[in-house]
């Protein structure tokens, strides 16, 4: 049993934020609702947490209609972006809250908080003030306090997007643990595809106010439902291809895929798709190129096979500058093989 959203439709107005979503989150997992900025991912989770009221719909926990249970009597734990703190409390007035409005009492109390602040790495923290800690060290303590009082559901709405970009990769990998160890349920609000496959065993994706699919991140990347929905996973190039024993050919070449259906499919090339390969069999013309962290993005215009130019990767090394002959080689890891061609 766990969450069950049925059918739920929320408006502000006009406007129809959610409509008619189902999803399905099960006792001990974690699932992240994906999607670009405005899609209805937060209107939803607050729907689910009490905070916005459905036009339509239910929200059920075991299968009972939450509507008429007030958000603070639904035993869910909420973690927002910027942490909402107690900033005149210390750590441990913090983390301890929602045990002090159970009736925990204090020796129970103390046990509990330094057992979180271990979890998260906070171990001695209890007295530390909440302006002295750094954005990474206040979600931590949010998180310390949401999970405190063992919610039977565990909200979290961008939990790491005010957090610069290493804090926030650091941040997600002691999250996904955080959530396994405790054996949390959860419900993760991200815009960020890699903070989605970090932290979730399934993935969510909404597309203006509806889930277009869900499913295991290596199902979700590997094929995702339609070309929209590929292009916010990376895909900039499609092209049509057929799939034979496993192996799928196309205009760029044939490309080992086990587990696709033999029959017409529809292509979408990651950047990571095309790599600069001295030995490899297509050939083109760098237009243009970018350092990224661990990599170079190059922009190529093939001899033959596309009209467009593509994005192709390139080592940091040996990459190719502008105007130099570039060869590449297909990279099946690159690929997505769209669900419906
Ligand atoms: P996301 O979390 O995916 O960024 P939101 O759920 O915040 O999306 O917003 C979905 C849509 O609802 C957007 O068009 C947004 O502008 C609108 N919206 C969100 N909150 C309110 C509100 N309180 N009043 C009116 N419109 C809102």
């Amino acid at each position: 049993m766990g969450l069950a959203v049925r059918d739920l439709t929320v408006r502000y107005g006009q406007l129809t934020a959610v409509s008619g979503v189902h999803l399905e989150v099960a006792d001990g997992e974690v699932v992240a609702l994906l999607g670009p900025s405005g899609c209805g991912k937060s209107t939803l989770l607050r729907a689910v947490a009490g905070l916005e009221r459905p036009a339509a719909g239910a929200v059920c926990w075991d299968g009972a209609d939450l509507a008429p249970v007030a958000v603070h009597r639904r035993g869910f734990g909420l973690v927002f972006q910027d942490g909402q703190l107690f900033p005149h409390r210390d750590v441990a007035g913090n983390v301890e809250f929602g045990l002090r409005m159970a009736g925990v009492d204090r020796a129970g109390r103390r046990a509990r908080v330094a057992e979180l602040l271990d979890l998260l790495g906070l171990a001695g923290y209890q007295d530390r003030r909440i302006t002295e800690l750094s954005g990474g060290e206040q979600q931590r303590v949010a998180l310390a306090r949401a999970l405190a009082p063992r919610p039977r559901l565990l909200l979290l709405d961008e939990p790491l997007s005010a957090l610069d970009r290493a804090l926030r990769e650091q941040l997600a990998l002691d999250l996904a643990r955080v959530l396994r160890v405790s054996g949390s349920t959860a419900l993760v609000v991200t815009h960020d595809h890699d903070e989605a496959f970090t932290l979730a065993d399934r993935v969510a994706l909404m597309r203006v106010g509806r889930i277009v699919q869900t499913g295991r991140p290596e199902q979700v990347w590997r094929a995702p439902a339609d070309e929209h929905t590929a292009r916010f996973l990376g895909c900039g190039t499609f092209l049509p291809a057929t799939a034979a024993g496993g192996v799928v050919s196309c205009a760029l070449g044939t490309v080992a895929l086990p587990g696709v259906p033999d029959g017409p499919v529809r292509l979408g090339l990651r950047p990571t798709a095309l790599r600069s390969d001295h030995g490899g069999r297509l050939r083109g013309e760098t237009l243009a190129r970018v350092h990224r962290r661990d990599h170079v993005r190059l922009l190529v215009r093939l001899d033959a096979g596309l009209d467009g130019p593509v994005d192709a990767v390139a080592g940091i090394a040996d990459a190719p500058e502008a105007g130099d002959p570039v060869r590449l080689s297909l990279d099946p890891d690159g690929i997505a093989v769209l669900s419906r061609p």
